[in-house]
């Protein structure tokens, strides 16, 4: 049996060199190096795909179940490629570094429940909207903020937590000053500050807020919300050729009716 066992494991031994020895080759330079990579077409691997940077923790529009990265933007996203018949890659990165990094060229477009704003559009362009949104506010049960008025009384000190980067980081700064606002990497980051007393509330978009109140106990979102929004996915400046790609893909994608159905998969 032993004798067996060690045959096996020489030839899987011989087998497991051959399979490294055949992957690798030298090159001009006499340095060893992949054969996979080398002889990889690379041009024409790049043509096929898009690369969208996303901030993967915004639930219902992108989040992890597993290791893959769902949810509206995803599914849309993946549907926009197909009709431009490439495949969809998804690089989860900071909210906050998605639009230098579809203005470096690393991706192709961001994707990211991203609110088209006039300062925004000085750094990159626009598609057309795919869907609204609107800032909502966050608070404990129990809370003395009941309305968004509250946040603006003359006297009061209320910090607010907020991801940073976001619309709702930039329009709370703007209206309650810098020292009021508290910036995290992420909305459950936002809430566990809230859940902690660090804050008194956190400014997110409305769906996210959901899914956040959803999954932590004594908390609610107020009635009257912060402000209203429209999405869209950005490109670099100038790229006009995929910006039309993207815009007559969403038309289309609009008209019959793939959007719709995609977000009332997520929305109901
Ligand atoms: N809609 C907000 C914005 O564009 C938040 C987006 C997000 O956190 N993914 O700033």
């Amino acid at each position: 049996m032993k004798k067996i066992l060690a045959v096996l494991l020489a030839v899987f031994m011989v087998f497991a060199v051959c399979a490294c020895t055949d992957n690798t080759v030298e090159n001009n330079n006499g340095e060893v190096v992949d054969n996979d990579v080398q002889n990889t077409p690379d041009d024409t691997a790049d043509d096929d795909k898009i690369v969208m940077a996303t901030n993967a923790y915004f639930q219902p529009y992108e989040y992890y179940e597993g290791d893959k990265i769902v949810g509206i933007d995803a599914e849309i996203a993946a549907a926009i490629a197909e009709k431009l018949g490439k495949t969809l890659e998804i690089s989860d990165m900071q909210f906050d570094s998605i639009i230098t990094a579809v203005q470096e060229g690393s991706v192709d477009f961001g994707m990211a429940g991203m609110t088209v704003n006039e300062e925004r559009l000085e750094s990159v362009d626009f598609t057309i909207s795919y869907a609204n949104g609107v800032q909502a506010i966050i608070v404990k049960e129990g809370s003395p903020i009941e309305t968004v008025d509250d946040l603006y009384e003359e006297g009061v000190s209320y910090n607010v937590g907020v991801q940073l980067g976001t619309t709702g980081d930039t329009y709370s700064t703007d209206d309650f000053g810098d020292e009021r606002v508290r910036r995290y990497s992420n909305g459950n980051e936002a809430v566990l500050a809230l859940l902690g007393d660090s804050i008194d509330c956190v400014i997110i978009d409305n769906e996210p807020a959901k899914a956040l109140v959803a999954a932590n106990e004594g908390l609610k979102i107020l009635e009257t919300a912060y402000a209203d929004e429209d999405y869209a996915i950005c490109v670099a400046k100038g790229n006009t050729e995929l910006l039309d790609q993207l815009n007559a893909a969403i038309v289309e994608l609009t008209a019959d009716g793939t959007i719709d159905t995609i977000i009332g998969k997520y929305i109901q």
